[in-house]
């Protein structure tokens, strides 16, 4: 059975591709620019014929994904703009809809016997920031974070039109599903995870280029407590959000393709909430440390301060518990790999 992924050029995309491959499936990444086909081509050849890129071009583009669609049995759609440095609003809400509605239309038009489509939502499509605190299930939706672009535009916090973003394209799925009902023979799912951590297998030049999620865990650990960039006592205790390994998710992805259940459902993927002083403590007990390069120390914040945190935003996650049934990975593994990554990459 052969699936098309896109973001696979991305940290959660590599990863959904990597879990697929061990799986037996044949993957088709749909690629944005010719020269990320390289280096992904190489990390994969050991599947051979199991795994293959197709360009598509830049995802705004109408009909990007006609090509991409055809033949393939499922698809898991992850490509979306990641980044906390847009000016204009519609740098993010542009290419996330577009994008999400591109791929549904091309599929619609070009592929007949297409089973689903796994879409990757956020927890930002889900939580809105409540003066107390709140567990936030499938039901919620952030119509704060669409409101708040709506009113501010470009002056807008940068958070808040990513989180906008992801509202803005998830919702366009679920009415496409509802508009095109009677004329598809597949149906969606969307996964939502919150904050995703864990080892790096995608293209990276350098640490300035990392994903944004991995750039904030490692800037935290790697900050020492002197530098003007480390976080306050205050915000590394009382702020943080929740979390999941991006190899979980990548298992999420590929149950939610493959379990009938989960058909026309939004399925949060999450293990538990966090505060920022918790990922430097992890690190700081490691055992055995991970050995970094003199030119780098962890980050000491308030070790424990963690504690008795009160989290402002939980996530429900018994539906994943029901239908999807992962084993999540606990706060070393992730921490542990991304300094792995510092070592073997010269971060
Ligand atoms: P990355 O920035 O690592 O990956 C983003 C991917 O999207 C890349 O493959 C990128 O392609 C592609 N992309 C972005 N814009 C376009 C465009 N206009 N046309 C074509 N392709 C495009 O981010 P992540 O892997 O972290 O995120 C993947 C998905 O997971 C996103 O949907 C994100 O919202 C979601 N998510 C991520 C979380 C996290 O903490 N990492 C948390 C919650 C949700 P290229 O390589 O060419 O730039």
């Amino acid at each position: 059975s052969k699936v098309l992924v896109t973001g696979a050029t991305g940290f959660v995309g590599a990863w959904v591709a990597h879990n697929l491959l061990e799986k037996g499936y044949l993957v088709r990444a749909a690629v944005r620019s010719a020269s990320k086909v390289k280096y992904l081509t190489e990390y994969f050849k050991s599947y051979g014929n199991q795994f293959e890129t197709m360009i598509v071009g830049d995802m705004s583009k109408d009909g990007a994904f006609d090509e991409a669609v055809k033949g393939v049995n499922g698809i898991e759609h992850i490509a979306s703009p990641v980044h906390l440095h847009a000016d204009d609003p519609q740098e993010l809400i542009g290419p996330a809809v577009s994008g999400t509605l591109g791929i549904l239309n091309s599929a619609l038009r070009n592929n007949p016997t297409l089973k689903r489509v796994v879409i990757t939502s956020s927890g930002a499509a889900v939580l809105e920031v409540l003066p107390e605190p709140k567990v936030f299930s499938e039901l919620n939706w952030n119509h704060q974070a669409v409101r708040l672009v709506e009113e501010q535009g470009r002056s807008a916090e940068n958070m808040t039109k990513y989180r906008a973003s992801k509202v803005l394209a998830e919702t366009a799925a679920w009415d496409f599903a509802k508009t095109h009902k009677g004329e598809i023979g597949w149906d969606i799912t969307v996964i939502i995870p919150p904050y995703v951590f864990g080892p790096v297998i995608h293209e990276v030049a350098s640490r300035e280029a990392l994903n944004t999620s991995s750039a904030h865990l490692l800037d935290l650990l790697l900050t020492p407590s002197t530098s003007p960039n480390s976080m306050s006592t205050e915000a590394l205790t009382t702020t943080g959000s929740s979390w999941i390994d991006v190899r979980d998710l990548a298992e999420a992805h590929t149950r939610a393709l493959e379990r009938a259940e989960t058909g026309g459902e939004r399925i949060i993927v999450c293990v538990e909430p966090f505060v920022w002083q918790d990922w430097i403590d992890v690190a700081r007990s490691l055992s055995p440390p991970v050995a970094l390069p003199p030119h780098h120390q962890l980050a000491v914040g308030v070790p424990g301060g963690g504690k008795n945190a009160v989290y402002k935003i939980r996530f429900d996650t018994s539906k994943a518990a029901r239908i999807l049934g992962i084993k999540y990975r606990s706060k070393e593994e992730p921490v542990r790999a991304l300094l792995e990554d510092v070592v073997s990459k010269g971060w």
